[in-house]
């Protein structure tokens, strides 16, 4: 299929999908661990590179290279790996192009557990991460130094929905040598497509949007042939590789993703309006909405805000913020209370005692996550049902 020829949401149903012999018009599943070779000579062929082919399900799968093949048309990437998570999808990245001794600037706006696995795990294997704010230039400059490989953002970030100008910071990081790389897990390539903007590589969590309804864990990275070499090359040698079935429903979960990204949006955007009328919420962060902070920079580079809504709730005098935050999870009936997002169910969350939880003290007031935030990732429900769930806000 000729890619450039096609809007986004024909390559969403389109783009990857291959037939087997027997003609199903929807992709085969391909559960099968190893694959069959007709000699000897044809095995030694495939290992050796001279003939390509499937050796082994933890290299390459045909429904697997299928979902790679769809993601990539979707984000304009010469080449997608997918993984078995979000996480590890980092973790080949920064394994595939980095080494002890080299240095990664991460924004300090970044998911808990990836503050976890650079500031912790990637430090005690030699390698030098420096943590600065998404929103400000100036510090990614000053940050900069000879061993410095790559720049790692989220945007908007979690859960504070903040923005960076992908083109500022890439020019800095190619100034410097570097790769930018862009968590795209909150816009999906629906909303947000950073290589155009000038990132090198994507990591998407499949696990969110891109399965949509909260079944399957998975992960991708994307980016020019050349940079997916050696992630792809640590992907089939440790193993983080994705399952067959996961990326099948992912395939699936794509089919649909550009009216379901349309519809947590809409309803996103009528939530975090209602949210900013209500007595008891103090503030709320949503890139659609005008006092965001980065609002005209969101709205250049997103095609909405998204679906996800960060709000403050206000104490009353009687209660500490995180009493209040909880009081308002804990009155909800509709809404899950779960830390999953990108799911048709709405989830709600407490950031600073759950994801975010073992970050220390100091380092979520430097990000801003106060005890008072609350973080909903809007589903698919009626809005009006969000709003009532809420009612303690209205109080
Ligand atoms: C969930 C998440 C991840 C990690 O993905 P998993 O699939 O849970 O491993 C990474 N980045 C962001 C922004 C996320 O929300």
């Amino acid at each position: 299929m000729n890619n450039t020829k096609y809007h986004p949401e024909t390559l969403s149903v389109r783009a990857g999908s291959e037939m087997t012999e027997y003609g199903e018009n929807s992709e085969a599943l391909f559960l099968n661990s190893s694959f069959r070779f007709e000699s000897a000579a044809q095995a030694a062929a495939r290992f050796g590179g001279t003939e390509p082919g499937n050796i082994y399900s933890r290299f390459t799968n045909p429904t697997v290279t299928m979902f790679q093949n769809k993601l990539a048309a979707l984000e304009g990437a010469e080449q997608c790996v997918a993984t078995s998570s979000g996480m590890s999808a980092i973790l080949a990245c920064v394994m595939g192009l980095c080494s002890a001794g080299d240095h990664v600037v991460a924004s300090r706006s970044i998911f808990g557990t990836s503050v976890q696995l650079f500031g912790n795990i990637m430090k005690r294997w030699g390698l030098e991460v420096t943590f600065v704010s998404l929103t400000d230039p100036a510090e990614w400059q000053a940050a900069v130094s000879a061993n410095t490989k790559l720049f790692f953002v989220e945007t908007p970030s979690n859960p504070l929905t903040e923005v960076c100008d992908i083109q500022v910071l890439a020019d800095i990081a190619h100034k410097a040598g570097a790769h930018l790389v862009v968590d795209n897990c909150f816009c999906t390539p629906a909303i947000q497509r950073p290589l155009e903007l000038g990132a090198d590589i994507i990591i998407h969590s499949a696990t969110k949007y891109i399965d949509g309804q909260g079944r399957c864990l998975g992960g991708a990275v994307l980016g020019s042939k050349v940079l997916m070499e050696p992630v792809y090359g640590f992907l089939r040698t440790a193993g983080v590789t994705m399952s067959a079935f996961n990326a099948w429903v992912f395939l699936k979960g794509l089919e649909t993703l550009h009216i379901r990204m349309e519809a947590h949006a809409k309803n996103a955007l009528a939530l975090a309006t209602w949210l900013e009328a209500q007595p008891q919420v103090a503030r709320v962060h949503y890139p659609g909405l005008k006092s965001h902070p980065q609002h005209a920079l969101a709205m250049r580079q997103q095609a909405s805000g998204g679906g996800i809504v960060t709000f403050e709730v206000k104490a009353k005098s009687d209660q500490t913020a995180q009493q209040a935050a909880w009081a308002l999870i804990d009155a909800t009936q509709l809404i899950s209370i779960t830390a999953n997002l990108g799911d048709a169910k709405s989830t709600i969350t407490h950031p600073a005692s759950t994801t975010h939880s073992r970050v220390t003290a100091e380092a979520r007031a430097a990000a801003g996550i106060t005890d008072g935030l609350v973080r909903i990732a809007v589903g698919l429900e009626h809005v009006e049902d969000l709003k009532a769930d809420l009612a303690l806000l209205a109080q």
